[in-house]
Parts: C-alpha cells; structure tokens; sequence
C-alpha cells in the first residue's frame, strides 16, 4: 500500500516536472530560458549567455526591487524559465517566497552566493540583514558575473567554451570599469569624498572607493525618513561645506529637496548633483541602460558635482 502510494507520487511528480519544464533541453528556438529580477543581472546574463540564452527581466528603469512585488504574469514568467537569477540578501524583498517556491524544480540562483560573507556589509536599519546592494563595489560584481558563468555551464556544459569565452570578456570589461572608477576618484581632493544621497545604496561604493556615504535613511534607523533626521542630516552638509549631494532614479525626489531647502535656510546652498542610478539602470538602448554604463554615469555624475 505505502508502496503504491509512493510510486502514484513519484509518477504524478513526473508528469508536474514534464509538463512544466524539458529538463535540461533547451526551448523551441534552442535557447535557455533565463529570467533576471534588476537590469544590472539581465545584463551579465545577456553578456555571458550571448545568443544561448533568451533572458526576460522582470524589473525596468526606475523600478524599486525592494518594494516589488510579482505580479500573475511574472509569477508565470518565472515558472516557465529553465533558470532564474536574482540578487538574493533581500534585495527583492517581496518575492523571497515566490523564489523558494520556484527553487524547488528550477535552476534558482541568487548571484550574490559566492561573495565571501565576510565582504558583505551588514545593512543599517535592517538588523540582521545584510547590505544587498553589491554592485556598486564592481569586483563584487565581478563575483556574480562568476556565479552566472558556472551556473550556465552547469546547466549547459555542451557550450562551456563560449561561456568561459563570454565571461572573460566581460570580466575584463569589469576590471578596466574598476579602474576607470579608482581613476576618476583620485580626481577628487580626499576631504571631498563624501557622498550625501536619499536612501542607503552606496556603501559598498564608499568601501571600496573610499568614499563617506551618508544616506537620509541611514542617518537613523527608520526606513523612512522623518523631520529629525533631515535636521541632522542639514547639520552635517552646513559643517562640512558639501558642495552637492543627489537624487536617486529609483527613490522619490522630493526628501533630498527637501535637505536643499533646509539647508539654503541655514545659509549654505548645496546643489543637487544629478541623478545617480542606485537600484535600476537606465533606459533600454542607452549607456546608461547597462550596468558599465550606470557605474560610469554615477561616478562621472559625483566627481563633478563634488569638485571645486
Ligand atoms: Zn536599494
């Protein structure tokens, strides 16, 4: 009896796997179905899949990752995919069991596995938590690129030449990106490196390029920022003469204006710098819209906003 039982489970278990996926075939048009949730992942798998791959991202311009929420069609999008990449530590808050669910019969990977925990930043007013924004320091970004590569080839050994060929490539693009930033950082005299912006994206950047990095909601533990916490913040940017700080194109405008506001009261007229890309890129078809072009963006944006 537990016997026939068991076989009736494993034989409907089958048909649920047969007819939800072809294992590890590929599509119609010979392609592995891949779905990504922010831009700057589609863009590692598009890089390092090359034409043996067909990746659908959730997540355009502008879209916060850590307020979305799956709709029915991404739900089905996901289900469809052979395999799925996200950020992982949170960053798509709201889709972890959406995730956990799909980890069960698809490939299910978030990209930021390999980073060695101890490179990982704990993430303020979030105990417990750690910082998910990992790709403003690009070496670490250059792990995830690593993390995608082996993922594929494991999926996908027959190709592992082109994908190892493709995640070179890309690598090295990465590392002349890392340099490039190392290189305009050092335009900026070091009692300038002080980076004020809206929420709490860029301390990997900081760490890694040496940057103080004050973030409106980090200045307190709250997630959303309060009357008090613009006060300190004006304290802070009066003090120390900050010439510019910036708007973020995934977090509403209107807190960082109102530091401006604050702080030409206080007399010191502090400019907005620009928009810097933290948790999307850019539109489709621009620079801005891939992840070199968002990191040269960004940090072209804040040495010139911050020079004297
Ligand atoms: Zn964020």
């Amino acid at each position: 009896m537990i016997k026939q039982t068991a076989i009736a489970i494993v034989t409907l278990l089958l048909v649920i796997i047969g007819g939800c996926s072809q294992g590890n075939a590929v599509q119609d048009n010979g392609k592995i179905k891949v779905v990504t949730t922010v831009g700057m992942i589609t863009d590692i798998v598009e890089n390092v899949g090359g034409d043996y791959v067909e990746v659908t991202g959730l997540m355009g311009p502008g879209v916060d990752p850590h307020l979305y929420k799956a709709s029915e069609g991404d739900v089905q999008t996901l289900a469809d995919a052979d395999i799925i990449f996200y950020g992982g530590l949170h960053l798509e808050a709201k889709m972890s069991e959406i995730f956990e669910e799909m980890d069960a019969r698809i490939t299910t990977v978030p990209v930021s596995k390999n980073i060695p925990r101890e490179k990982l930043l704990d993430f303020i007013g979030y105990p417990g938590q750690y910082d998910p924004h990992i790709w403003f320091d690009v070496s670490l970004w250059m792990s995830a690129t690593e993390t995608v590569r082996d993922t594929l080839i494991e999926y996908d050994p027959e190709h592992k030449e082109r994908y190892d060929a493709n995640a070179d490539a890309y690598l090295q693009k990465l590392k002349e990106l890392d340099n490039y930033v190392r290189q305009k950082v050092g335009e900026l005299p070091e009692d300038k490196r002080i980076l004020v912006t809206a929420h709490d994206a860029f301390h990997y950047f900081g760490k890694a390029y040496g940057f103080e990095v004050v973030g409106l909601q980090g200045i307190s533990t709250q997630s959303a920022a309060g009357t008090g916490d613009v006060q300190r913040l004006v304290g802070f940017i009066v003090e120390k003469k900050i010439r510019a700080i910036f708007v973020e194109s995934s977090v509403p405008e209107r807190n960082i204006k109102a530091v401006k506001e604050a702080a030409r009261a206080k007399g010191w007229d502090v400019a907005i710098g620009g928009e810097l890309f933290s948790d999307a890129m850019g539109n489709q078809d621009t620079f801005e819209g891939t992840y070199i072009g968002m990191v040269t963006h960004n940090i072209d944006t804040i040495v010139n906003a911050l020079t004297p």
